[in-house]
């Protein structure tokens, strides 16, 4: 696999359509302008890497439109070192932006194939800051809990208890909720009892589903 000048041409023009579509943070933009991710794609879609479309990857899941990726990773602000748990690792896009961010990531996928790919990905391209596992994200992650953020990139039926319990005070989960379309919320660990949930637009992600799935 290669990175070549065109594809970092193509990244440069895909910042500008983010940025256009409202997309502010910087230093999310210039994640996005770093990772290739021409190599989270099948070949076959290598062309239009650089879109800012979702594309099917393996066992009938998406790789999130670039847009979305940055929206949700926008709504985190990531701050260096912060431990961040992505329930939904899928091609690993999310996982690599994040921690080009200088995020902690553990991340956790529900289709053993997926997270395999993945897994070896991230050791080709050195992403040393990843952790990924092979689960159900509907528990989280409690062995590594408490996280100051949260990221679920498939939509939920309704917002699992466990990723409420595994946030820090003060920490912060987005999740794409309901059937259909889902909307985003932001939701923010005021105390230990208490959280507070914003909406945050509508969007299209493929089900959070239960329980996990062998090669
Ligand atoms: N973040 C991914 C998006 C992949 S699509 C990327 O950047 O490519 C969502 C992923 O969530 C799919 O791979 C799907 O298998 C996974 N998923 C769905 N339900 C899950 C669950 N309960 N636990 C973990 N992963 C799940």
């Amino acid at each position: 696999m290669e990175d070549t000048f065109r594809h970092q041409g193509l990244r440069k023009r895909l910042v500008e359509t983010l940025r256009e579509k409202g997309i502010t943070d910087e230093a999310v933009l210039a994640a996005i302008a770093t990772i290739p991710r021409h190599y989270f794609l099948d070949k076959a879609f290598e062309e239009h890497a650089y879109e800012d479309k979702a594309f099917p990857i393996d066992e009938n899941q998406t790789i999130s439109q670039p847009y979305t990726v940055a929206f949700q990773t926008q709504l985190l602000q990531i701050k260096k070192r912060q431990k961040v748990l992505e329930i939904g690792t899928g091609s690993g896009y999310q996982s690599a932006i994040l921690a080009t961010l200088g995020a902690r990531v553990y991340t956790v996928e529900r289709h053993e194939w997926l997270h395999q790919q993945s897994n070896e990905l991230f050791k080709k391209l050195h992403l040393l800051g990843i952790r990924s596992y092979f689960g159900d994200g509907h528990n989280g992650l409690g062995e590594f809990a408490p996280f100051d953020k949260i990221i679920v990139t498939a939509g939920a039926a309704a917002v699992p208890p466990a990723l409420k319990k595994q946030l820090k005070i003060g920490g912060v989960l987005i999740i794409p909720t309901g059937e259909g379309v889902q909307t985003m919320l932001q939701i923010t660990r005021i105390t230990a009892t208490t959280y507070e949930s914003k909406e945050m637009g509508s969007f299209r992600f493929v089900p959070l589903l239960k329980g996990k799935n062998k090669k």
